[in-house]
């Protein structure tokens, strides 16, 4: 719906800017009128020349498709969209790579900014469903006062399709944000900071919307954890808390802040000072049980006076920094 298929595309730009005949060889419909057909066969070759240069019209110029030449696009794998049927209103906030849209909604309309990044690494299928059952259930019942939440149901669409960690170009998206501490060379993290389209559009909507805290959605094969990065150790402690009235397996660490170079932990928590909590549900549990106790740790959240006391800011540095 918001793709186009390249060749048709750039031929009907082409051939509508320059009215030329044989836009309407390629564009004739079935209830278009014999006559109205006009062949132009002497100009066939902007044709040819508009096939060849054709890019993808959902794909920006500056980076090169990465799917081969014989593949269509239209051959991806479905992405794990949310059920557009729910009564949540997603909209796109860009695209993947691979043309995939990349869509958030917003809950609430308190001021306290809350931003939540539902899924980044695509081999971790229990994080995305998670986010588009809060905002169903937050969309049925806010019980928000004084927060407004928008929620990222899935930031690594064509990851999230192919099962990788990494996006289409395999670059972890966890690595490739303007922090001070990017690093070019560090595991997969692109040639610089947002060099890949899904992390220049959740940057560039980030800093849109502005939040006072970032919640990441990973998973692990381990018990269900909070930590934290920048400024808001009580806020983490409370949003815990309220998850483990939902379910008494959530646990917080504040001691294990961890620090993955040019990371959005990093830019936004330990060079912006922002509260960022990165949630590790466990492997394999339910959606439902996870959201359950997101919901119940956004509630907590939601509760706290607005000038919450930060925690301690130090954060363990990388060599080199200060
Ligand atoms: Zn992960």
């Amino acid at each position: 719906m918001n793709r186009c298929p390249s060749a048709a595309c750039a031929l009907r730009a082409f051939g509508l800017r320059f009215n030329l005949p044989f836009y309407h060889t390629f564009t004739r419909s079935r209830t278009d009128e014999p006559g109205t057909m006009r062949p132009g066969l002497t100009l066939r070759w902007p044709l040819v020349l508009a096939l060849l240069l054709a890019p993808s019209c959902a794909a920006p110029p500056s980076i090169p498709a990465p799917w081969e030449a014989t593949e269509p696009q239209s051959a991806e794998p479905a992405s794990t969209l949310p059920d557009t049927s729910s009564a949540v209103d997603w909209t796109r906030i860009g695209y993947s790579i691979r043309g995939k849209p990349i869509v958030a909604t917003d809950v609430g309309g308190g001021g306290r900014r809350i931003y939540i990044i539902g899924s980044i690494h695509g081999d971790e299928p229990e994080c995305a469903p998670v986010a588009a059952h809060i905002a169903e259930l937050l969309s049925a019942s806010p019980g928000l006062d004084h927060s407004t939440v928008r929620i990222v149901c899935d930031m690594n669409p064509d990851g999230t399709a192919a099962k990788t960690r990494t996006n289409t170009r395999k670059v972890d998206l966890e690595r490739n944000w303007p922090a001070k501490d990017f690093q070019k060379a560090s595991g997969g993290s692109g040639d610089r900071p947002c060099s890949e389209l899904e992390t220049a559009a959740v940057h560039a909507d980030i800093l849109k919307f502005n939040p006072d805290i970032i919640i990441i959605f990973q998973s692990a094969n381990l018990s269900p954890t909070v930590t934290y990065q920048g400024a808001g150790r009580m806020l983490a402690y409370e949003f815990t808390s309220g998850a483990r009235r939902a379910d008494p397996h959530w646990r917080f660490n504040p001691e294990q802040r961890i620090r993955v170079q040019g990371s959005l932990e990093s830019l936004f928590g330990s060079d912006l000072g922002k509260t960022v909590l990165r949630v590790e549900f466990q492997r394999k549990v339910p959606a439902e049980t996870n959201a359950a106790a997101m919901v119940a740790g956004l509630r907590a959240l939601d509760a706290q006076p607005a000038t919450a006391a930060p925690g301690p800011v130090a954060a363990k540095t990388a060599p080199g920094r200060k």
